[in-house]
């Protein structure tokens, strides 16, 4: 990999490449080819992930800046390498930009550019065309020796999550009733962080499996029970929560981006050194069993929880 680009071309859409580009300075890295070459380290395993952001759909308009537009469509797709435990390697971004959003183009790629700085992770490629909605597809690889696999959760591991849940949901909700969402709420929305840096600590700590919240904690434990073979055990009464939102909101909020990690119960975690290096909590929230599906301790103060689907 270089990080020169090639020259490219006249005509408006070099030109927006070229304003990216300037944006992006030593964050992109050999931009212009046909493809982006990379190096894989030896012994590990490469791990690739692609996620859409689309106006109307996961955001509207008048909810975020450009640039946050362009931050948490990034995080959502660093997410994933979290998720997996790998160190990100590169990010390509396939833009489908409507006229009336050309001026803030700049803006959408600032916000990549600093989501992607923020990981780590070059940006060494991507696609721009006109489109009838903003959209932001985002594809980043990563390297692992052993990647995370949501199956690997067995029968008496122990399930962490990170951080403090509920953010987003209370951020959107407050949207929907035509009311201001609390700063805090706003910013998990906005500006979530991909727990990437948290989950290679974890692995070198002995975490075995794991899944990012992007539907919600119980969605999300869910999909880990069934690729796992296990039945979840969830004591929600210690869930770490926002300030200000409701156990349900913390509970079936999706697109938190933070991690629920398994570790096998002789091995466990110190949790205290967790909190002291990365500023969030690391919170014990159930045990694995044999069975299947999940059971809820303390589901008394929560709504039937629901994931996100997004074709609902
Ligand atoms: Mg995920």
């Amino acid at each position: 990999m270089t990080d020169a680009h090639l020259a490219m071309g006249e005509g408006r859409e070099f030109d927006a490449i070229r304003t990216m580009l300037q944006v992006w300075g030593a964050r992109a890295s050999g931009i212009g080819d046909d493809a982006a070459i990379l190096d894989v380290p030896a012994g590990q395993r490469l791990v690739v992930s692609t996620d859409a952001t689309v106006e109307g759909v996961h955001f509207r308009r008048e909810w975020l800046k450009p640039e946050e537009i362009g931050f948490r469509a990034a995080v959502a797709a660093l997410s994933d390498l979290a998720a997996m435990g790998a160190l990100p390697l590169g990010l390509l971004l396939g833009l489908g930009v409507p006229q009336d959003w050309s001026r803030s183009l700049v803006a959408i790629a600032r916000g990549v550019g600093d989501a992607a700085a923020a990981a780590g992770c070059p940006i060494v490629g991507g696609n721009l065309s006109r489109a009838k909605e903003l959209s932001l597809t985002l594809t980043v690889l990563g390297t692992a020796a052993r990647p995370l696999e949501r199956g690997g959760v067995r029968t008496g591991d122990v399930l962490y999550v990170t951080g403090r849940l509920g953010g987003p949901r209370a951020a959107v909700r407050a949207w929907m009733e035509g009311s201001t969402p609390r700063v805090e709420h706003r910013a998990r929305f906005a500006a979530p962080r991909p727990r990437i840096a948290e989950a290679r600590w974890l692995v070198d700590a002995g975490c075995h499996a794991a899944i990012d919240i992007s539907d919600g904690l119980v969605a999300d434990a869910g999909h880990l029970a069934q690729a796992s073979g296990v039945r979840l055990e969830l004591d929600l009464d210690a869930l770490p929560c926002v300030k200000g939102v409701s156990l349900d909101e913390a509970v079936s909020g999706g697109e938190e981006y933070e991690l629920i990690v398994a570790f096998p119960e002789a091995t466990g975690v110190d949790v205290v050194t967790f909190e002291q290096r990365f500023g969030v909590p690391l919170t014990r929230i159930g045990v694995a069993c044999d069975g299947t599906g999940i059971a809820i301790k303390g589901a008394s103060r929560v709504d039937q929880p629901r994931g996100h689907d997004h074709f609902s």
